[in-house]
């Protein structure tokens, strides 16, 4: 938690691409709003508005798919992930197609649209979604657990049988400084024995190895990685994203373990249904950190790490 108070845009700014599952192209408008909105997607085609809430999530199998009244929006986790990873929670997302572009696999692209649009303080206080009691989900040897925490805190685990993957495990206290610097940049990933499957279901037809991390047995078949780690960080960007459907930010420390987008989202559907196990509560803000608007910090002020 950084921020206390509710951010959008400054500017509106545009993005065109193409969809990894589709290949079509897709053009992507993020305004500004006056109140606070929450992230919504604004269907162009069709007029149809589709906030960014769990109870939309439709499919779940590669990407995550939001829908409402027969309008199907997919791969929205990445623009989520940058947005709530940046903390700005509130905007309108206007999409002329039915998948978002994947640009380069990671939301960096997103991330330097969102820092060229600037952001600005709408009237209100940032309310967050605060832990009280550990939640759970768990489906064979997957789980995911979301437990009280002073901030966000992630702690991700993947283990493929895989060579060029196997486990991983990776934990951080998210601000917007760390998500720009250690999960913006993770590319989703793919193994090469995979392709073939996904290619015959219509999928990953926009897949390449520039907007993907493809992993054979030796290795990547990419030039380089972007992090020695980068599949697990990639993980946490796509979980940062499909929190976002809680539709506020969550202060807990959220564990997962061998999970993915369907899980992310079932214990985002549990949190909702419990109410006994969270509260809304407040940001505070960590003086002396920031430079707040009524408490002014001075520069020399050593911050903490
Ligand atoms: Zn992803």
């Amino acid at each position: 938690m950084s921020t206390r108070y509710l951010q959008t845009l400054r500017h509106p700014v545009t993005v065109e691409g193409r969809g990894l599952h589709s290949n079509l192209p897709c053009r992507v408008t993020l305004r500004p709003v006056e109140q606070a909105t929450g992230l919504q997607f604004l269907h162009t085609p069709t007029g149809t508005l589709i906030p960014a809430k769990a109870e939309l999530v439709s499919d779940l199998s590669l990407a995550t798919t939001l829908s409402r009244d027969g309008v199907k929006l997919s791969t929205v986790e990445h623009l989520l992930s940058a947005l709530a990873g940046l903390e700005i929670e509130h905007a309108i997302i206007e999409v002329d197609g039915a998948e978002l572009p994947i640009l380069d696999g990671s939301a960096a692209p997103w991330v330097q649209a969102l820092t060229e649009a600037g952001t600005r303080i709408i009237p209100g206080p940032r309310r967050v979604i605060r832990i009280l009691r550990p939640v759970e989900v768990r489906q064979g040897g997957k789980w995911m657990k979301v437990s009280p925490y002073p901030g966000l805190r992630l702690r991700y685990t993947i283990d493929f049988d895989h060579p060029a993957i196997g486990r991983q495990t990776r934990e951080l206290t998210l601000t917007p400084e760390k998500f720009r610097r250690e999960l913006g940049s993770a590319r989703t990933f793919c193994m090469d024995r995979d392709i073939e499957f996904m290619r015959s279901k219509g999928l990953a037809l926009g897949g390449s190895l520039d907007n993907a991390v493809v992993f054979s047995a030796e290795g990547p078949l990419n030039e380089s990685l972007r992090f020695e780690d980068e599949a697990v960080r990639h993980k946490m960007l796509d979980l940062v994203g499909d929190l976002a459907t809680l539709g506020a930010p969550l202060m807990g420390l959220v564990e997962a373990h061998a999970a993915g987008h369907a899980m992310h989202i079932a214990l985002v559907k549990a949190i909702l249904a419990d109410p006994t196990a969270w509260t809304w509560a407040d940001v505070e803000e960590k003086a002396p950190a920031h430079r707040g608007f009524h408490h002014p910090v001075p520069a020399a002020h050593p911050l903490p790490a």
